[in-house]
C-alpha cells in the first residue's frame, strides 16, 4: 500500500495551506514589510523577550504549516513554501538525482519528494517562484533553534562561509522589502 505523506508531517489543514502558495507569497511579503517597522522597536523594548516570542510563534505557526524544523533561516519563498529541511536529505539545493518516476523520496518511498513540492508550487507562486533556481548556501548550524525573522531582519541569514558571498546571498530577499 503507498501512503502518499507529502511532508513528514501532516497537521490536519496543513497540505490545504501549503498547496495555496500564490496566497502565501502574499502574506509572506506584507509580513516582511510589517516585521521589519515592527521589529526595531521590539529590539529596543525587550530583545530577549522579542528573541523568546518570535521562537514560540515560529516553532508553534511554522511548526504547524510547513513541520518546521527550526533552521533560523527561513527560504520558504524561495523554495515554493515547502520546507526544504522536510528533506530526509536536508537539501537546500534539490532535488537530488534520486527522485523515483512517481516523484516520490528515495530515501523514503511512501513520501513525495520535498524539492518536487516545491518546484510544482514554485509554478503558481507570480512573485517569488522564479527564486526556486536560486543557488542556496550551506544551512548555518548555529542558527538553528533561532528565530529566522529576527535573522532576517538583523542580516544574520545573509552571513556566507568564505567564497559563497559572491556567488549568491541566502536568497532570504526579504531585505529588498525594506
Ligand atoms: S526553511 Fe528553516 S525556518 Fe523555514 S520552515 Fe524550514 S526549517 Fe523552518
Amino acid at each position: 500500500m503507498t501512503i502518499n505523506l507529502p511532508e513528514a508531517r501532516r497537521w490536519p489543514g496543513s497540505e490545504w495551506i501549503k498547496n495555496h502558495p500564490a496566497a502565501l507569497e502574499r502574506i509572506y511579503a506584507v509580513s516582511v514589510k510589517a516585521f521589519t517597522r515592527v521589529y526595531p522597536a521590539m529590539k529596543k523594548i525587550a530583545p530577549q523577550s522579542s528573541e523568546r516570542v518570535m521562537v514560540f510563534v515560529e516553532a508553534v505557526g511554522k511548526g504547524y504549516v510547513w513541520n518546521c524544523q527550526m533552521c533560523g533561516q527561513c527560504i520558504l519563498h524561495s523554495t515554493g513554501m515547502t520546507c526544504p529541511m522536510n528533506c530526509p536529505k536536508n537539501l537546500r539545493n534539490g532535488p537530488c538525482g534520486g527522485v523515483r518516476a512517481n516523484g516520490h523520496c528515495e530515501v523514503i518511498p511512501e513520501r513525495m519528494c520535498v524539492w518536487v513540492q516545491a518546484w510544482e508550487r514554485s509554478q503558481a507562486m507570480a512573485v517569488y517562484g522564479h527564486k526556486i533556481v536560486t543557488l542556496q548556501p550551506p544551512v548555518n548550524r548555529a542558527l538553528k533553534n533561532t528565530s529566522s525573522w529576527i535573522n532576517m531582519v538583523e542580516g544574520t541569514d545573509q552571513i556566507t562561509p568564505p567564497g559563497w558571498a559572491a556567488a549568491s546571498p541566502t536568497g532570504n530577499e526579504g531585505l529588498e522589502h525594506r
